[in-house]
């Protein structure tokens, strides 16, 4: 940004807190279920009873290490389990259990994509933590607990400043939820709040050749892609403002702060000054050993991985020749990706399928609230749906219709097509007649077409649609482009 004589540039760093699928809470054997009723998912364990013990969810560990390792972290051969002292009516023990000094994962990365540019953003320190349980204030004059949420495990992952941009923010949130739900390590739902998003943003200011730095704002809790943008936007701006209205406000003159998002504001308010890790007093948690991950178990949990989603993403555009936006697409749900591949395997053309996956099936899929995949059709009669439309069966048009169709019947494409009526006509007279009526009922857009050239096309794009409509979708629509431009060129000679 460039403003009055001074620049700036906005540093972001990220906490994200993602909460692993396991079906058990981290350190009892209680069920990590939404929405069920209050506190009835608590155990002496998680209700933080004197003198239980905890029993760690192994579960939960591997699902951390393959994050990590899809991170690009170094997984750490020794780990322990620290307790972070706070005193909150949501944290029975008074303590939660996290990992301190000796987190499960650091030092890796995470390549987005922005703007078809890849931008890399280096990943600090992945850690595994319980949650708390949940405040509920819709009650006047009293404030209800539920414990149901307090022992779910969580992972942490803490990136290095490296995002610049509230655009880059929104790409590696959303590539981290795609990551996520890819590995089958999390739900990844931000409605169900099971990725949170906490920015750090300051910015870098320079004025006459000299830099200053702004104090860190943390903007807690975000749940929603659009707020971890538009939040660290709103931040970038106020702490230039700030800046300029008072010249103590920079990095170590002004304390860090947390700062909540009013949604229905778009803006971030003052919460409370940064606690410094020291006030939490952690210290190691004596109830619960270390864990030690070998090569061999790190070998078995890199085994169970799928493949990622950028290495298939490319894999697709150059073993298939997708374009990068259709193999984006295709590849941001896993399991549809799956089922692209196998109507592939099954003998559908690749260019063919991709165009019907993100035009036809996509939409049949959002209209009903589910992924492709969740459209429960077979792949090999996706597969032979787009052999009927390479193969000229049926137009591009007829092939929406038909998939529609499909998701009631389990009939054939093929049969389908014939049923509805759909199988394109070869016949070259009964074409030209079609042709003839729509040249005959549209006289305007003929003239027009065989005087002037610069319209010429857009007319014949209007013929054609005409010719389709008359013929009920079952006209060829490339035997009609052909006829349409011979009859023009007659048209044209005889002037
Ligand atoms: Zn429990």
């Amino acid at each position: 940004m460039s403003d009055g004589g001074i620049t700036s540039r906005v540093l972001v760093g990220m906490e994200i807190h993602v909460q692993l699928a396991t079906r058990t809470k981290l350190f009892c054997s209680c069920a990590v279920e939404f929405a069920a009723v209050p506190n009835s998912r608590v155990c002496p364990v998680c209700a933080g009873m004197p003198g239980v013990l905890p029993v760690l969810n192994r579960q939960a560990v591997e699902f951390s290490i393959a994050v990590g390792l899809a991170l690009n972290c170094r997984i750490a051969p020794f780990t322990k389990w620290d307790r972070k002292s706070y005193y909150y009516p949501d944290l029975p023990k008074n303590y939660q259990i996290s990992q301190y000094d000796l987190p499960l994962a650091a030092d890796g990365y995470f390549d987005v994509n922005v703007d078809g540019e890849t931008q890399r953003v280096r990943i600090r320190r992945a850690h595994l933590e319980e949650d708390a349980g949940k405040n509920i204030h819709d009650t006047p004059g009293c404030t209800l607990v539920d414990l149901n949420r307090a022992g779910t495990p969580l992972l942490e992952i803490v990136t290095e400043p490296d995002i610049h941009s509230a655009e880059q923010a929104y790409a590696f949130a959303t590539e981290l939820q795609r990551l996520v739900t890819y590995l089958g390590v999390s739900e990844g739902s931000m409605q169900k709040g099971q990725m949170r998003f906490e920015p750090n943003v300051n910015m870098i200011i320079t004025r006459d050749g000299e830099e200053y730095r702004t104090p860190i704002s943390e903007v807690k809790n975000l749940n929603s892609f659009r707020s971890v943008r538009d939040a660290i936007a709103y931040e970038a701006r106020r702490q230039v403002q700030e800046w300029q209205r008072d010249n103590g406000y920079v990095l170590g003159k002004r304390p860090n702060e947390n700062r909540g998002w009013l949604d229905d504001r778009g803006v971030t308010e003052f919460q409370r000054g940064k606690e410094a890790a020291h006030d939490y007093r952690y210290f190691p948690d004596p109830d619960l050993v270390p864990v030690e991950i070998d090569a061999a178990w790190l070998d078995r949990v890199r085994g169970q991985m799928p493949e990622l989603p950028r290495p298939r993403q490319a894999r697709l555009e150059k073993e298939l020749g997708l374009s990068p936006k259709d193999a984006e697409i295709i590849v941001t749900d896993r399991a549809t990706a799956d089922l692209f591949e196998a109507a592939v395997a099954a003998g559908g053309p690749p260019d063919v399928l991709a165009r019907q996956f993100v035009n036809v099936w996509s939409a049949l899929a959002n209209e009903r609230g589910v992924a492709v995949a969740g459209l429960q059709v077979d792949a090999a009669r996706m597969g032979r749906l787009a052999r009927l439309t390479t193969d000229g069966t049926v137009s591009a048009t007829a092939a929406k219709q038909i998939a529609e169709r499909m998701l009631e019947s389990p009939d054939e494409p093929a049969t389908l097509a014939e049923s509805l009526g759909l199988v394109q006509v070869q016949d070259a007279d009964q074409t030209a007649a079609w042709v003839a009526q729509a040249f005959a009922e549209n006289e305007r857009a003929v003239r027009d077409a065989a005087a002037n050239p610069k319209k010429a096309q857009k007319a014949a794009g209007f013929l054609r649609g005409q010719v389709m409509r008359i013929s009920g979708g079952k006209a060829d629509p490339r035997l009609v482009g052909k006829l349409i431009e011979e009859r023009l060129a007659e048209l044209r000679t005889e002037d």
